[in-house]
């Protein structure tokens, strides 16, 4: 149980209401600042505008997957109010406030370490990224019909990076039927697809390996598809581009040649935010409670 502990929820889009239900189940007190346009009422939960906040009543601040921009705005979907996380917010909250936050941000990581207070990066924990790459695998999945007029049975399919999303996304199309290959530069991983029973092929060779692809599906953060990668590939190719903003293919060079490439960034929130929200939901209350037990433990 959360009792007697005090969070603020500050912006977000509809994966929060997950986790604002989970953390009120368990009874923490919740501020919710960037929320005044949400009609559902949660019990133990006060809506709240930034400036109301006491922080030096707070132990944890939730904010969005995407965190802040590069100047600390958090993104609202249920409000029109603009807030900006600041040190001096921050510096009135308990030494042991903790700051949860989906992805890395500069921002964040600058601003935590100069007021020093713990940050952690939801996504960066093997067990959240992998849950969250079945509906980010759906999504995908809906991105493909949606904009190709053939099947994915049968389709030639690379899919690039065989971490927890392209490990995902590849077995995903290959059970649908298409050939899946899947680029990859480390010998384990080329170890590991060929395991799988798909294609394996190094990076350095992309430039080959997409000459007879239908849909190229990019899950490496950095410039993969680039240039001289896209002009092999057949005009009728989908680019899928899964990678964090802003992804890695050269878009430019995609349109100017014909290709269709899309940027498609946090499809769990799109395609299924309530299962993308207990994902979160859940890993949060665990680690809440830890923390809750971890400051118990040092007062005994
Ligand atoms: P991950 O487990 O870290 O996998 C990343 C993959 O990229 C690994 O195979 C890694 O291989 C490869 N890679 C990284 N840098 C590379 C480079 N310079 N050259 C070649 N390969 C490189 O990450 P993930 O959890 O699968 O997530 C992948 C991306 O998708 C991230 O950007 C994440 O933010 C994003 N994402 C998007 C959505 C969405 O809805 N679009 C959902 C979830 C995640 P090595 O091991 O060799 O480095």
């Amino acid at each position: 149980m959360l009792t007697g502990l005090q969070i603020a929820v500050i912006g977000g889009d509809a994966r929060q209401l997950e986790v604002i239900r989970k953390l009120s189940e368990l009874d923490a007190k919740l501020s919710l600042i960037g929320f005044e346009q949400l009609d559902h009422v949660f019990t133990g939960v006060s809506k709240e505008k930034i400036t109301e906040v006491d922080f030096t009543e707070i132990d944890a601040i939730i904010l969005p997957i995407t965190g802040t921009d590069s100047n600390g705005q958090v993104e609202m979907i249920f409000s029109a109010e603009t807030v900006e996380i600041t040190e001096e917010m921050l510096l009135k909250t308990p030494s042991h406030c903790t700051i949860y936050t989906g992805i890395k941000n500069a921002f964040l990581e600058e601003i935590t370490k100069k007021v020093k207070r713990r940050l952690v990066m939801l996504f960066e924990r093997d067990d959240v990224a992998i849950y969250n790459s079945i509906p980010t695998v759906e999504g995908t999945i809906m991105m493909a019909i949606q904009h190709t007029e053939f099947t994915i049975h049968g389709s030639t399919v690379a899919v690039l990076g065989l971490g927890r999303v392209g490990m995902s996304v590849a077995r995903a199309f290959h059970h649908l039927g298409a050939k899946v290959k899947v680029g990859a530069r480390k010998s384990e991983h080329l170890a590991r697809i060929t395991e799988m029973g798909l294609q394996p092929f190094h990076l350095n060779e992309l430039d080959k390996e997409v000459r007879n692809i239908d849909i190229c599906i990019n899950t490496i953060p950095h410039l993969v598809v680039n240039a001289a990668v896209i002009q092999k590939m057949p005009t009728h190719t989908l680019i899928i581009d899964l990678a964090s903003k802003p992804g890695g293919t050269d878009f430019r060079y995609a349109e100017k040649r014909g290709i269709k490439a899309l940027l498609a960034p946090s499809l769990p929130g799109i395609v299924a935010p309530k299962s993308a929200g207990q994902i979160l939901g859940n890993v949060l209350a665990q680690l809440l409670e830890d923390d809750v037990m971890k400051r118990k433990e040092k007062f005994i």
